[in-house]
């Protein structure tokens, strides 16, 4: 049986910014493609969850966000979804000029998961995607790098080095998305990742996803973020 102060604790909405886009109930109201349509109800995905609901026309409208929800809430989708629409949206430049979208992921196995998730949405278009992480061949991960990608997921630490090794450039990366942003600092990336988004133009769309909120997430939030909108699901943050 379930409490009926519990379910309104999961469901709290919080949202903050301005001119905030109004939440959409329908994968249908977000104006994708028929095959990214195909692509959503071939994973059985049958509504948009909260956060999703709040997150979807904020970032297809191009602004930067700020996503504070705890895990199994769909972010990923969230973030992935529309950032299939920005790159279709984007002109033709080729491979070899680097990734469009770069999500950095604090471990292997997240980076993976989101890996897993943006290949099967971008499995309509041509739409390569890369994963890089520690602890599997750096080499290996150059040579793909090299022949071109338009996402990238990786860990902070493992992009640093192959950007060293010019594996890849940036000039094309205009969606960052920092996802679960408190655990890559508990893991001491804030350097890394201070130095991932430095590297990338300042009129790109960011995005940063968080569990919670400690003072460091924060203020990077803040030096980082264009007027961003900040959406709260839940009893966190
Ligand atoms: P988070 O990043 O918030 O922890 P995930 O993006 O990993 O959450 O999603 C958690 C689970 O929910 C995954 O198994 C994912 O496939 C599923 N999921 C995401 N969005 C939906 C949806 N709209 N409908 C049904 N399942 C969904
Ligand atoms: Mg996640």
């Amino acid at each position: 049986e379930q409490d009926v102060s519990d379910y309104r604790r999961t469901l709290a909405i919080r949202v903050s910014g301005i001119d905030v886009p109004k939440p959409i109930k329908l994968f249908q109201d977000c104006g994708f493609e028929a095959p990214l349509m195909s692509a959503i109800a071939k994973q059985g995905y049958e509504k948009p969850t909260p956060i999703q609901c709040q997150a979807l026309p904020i970032v297809l409208s191009g602004r930067d966000i700020i996503g504070i929800a705890k895990t199994g809430s769909g972010k990923t989708a969230a973030f992935v979804l529309p950032m299939i629409v920005h790159i279709m949206d984007q002109p033709e430049l080729g491979k070899e000029e680097g990734p469009i979208g770069v999500i950095c992921a604090p471990t292997r196995e997240l980076a993976h998961q989101i890996y897993l998730e943006a290949k099967k949405f971008s499995k309509p278009y041509n739409i390569k995607v890369s994963a890089v992480y520690g602890g599997a061949s750096k080499h290996e991960q150059f040579k793909e790098l090299k022949a071109g990608c338009e996402i990238v997921v990786a860990t902070p630490g493992r992009l640093i080095d192959l950007l060293k090794m010019k594996a890849l450039r940036m000039v094309r990366a205009t969606y960052l998305v920092l996802d679960e942003a408190d655990r890559m600092f508990d893991l001491g990336f804030e350097p890394q990742v201070r130095s991932i988004v430095g590297q990338i133009r300042p009129d790109r769309q960011t995005l940063l996803f968080s569990a919670t909120m400690p003072y460091k997430v924060e203020r990077l939030a803040r030096e980082i973020l264009t007027d961003p909108i900040r959406v709260t699901v839940g009893e966190v943050g």
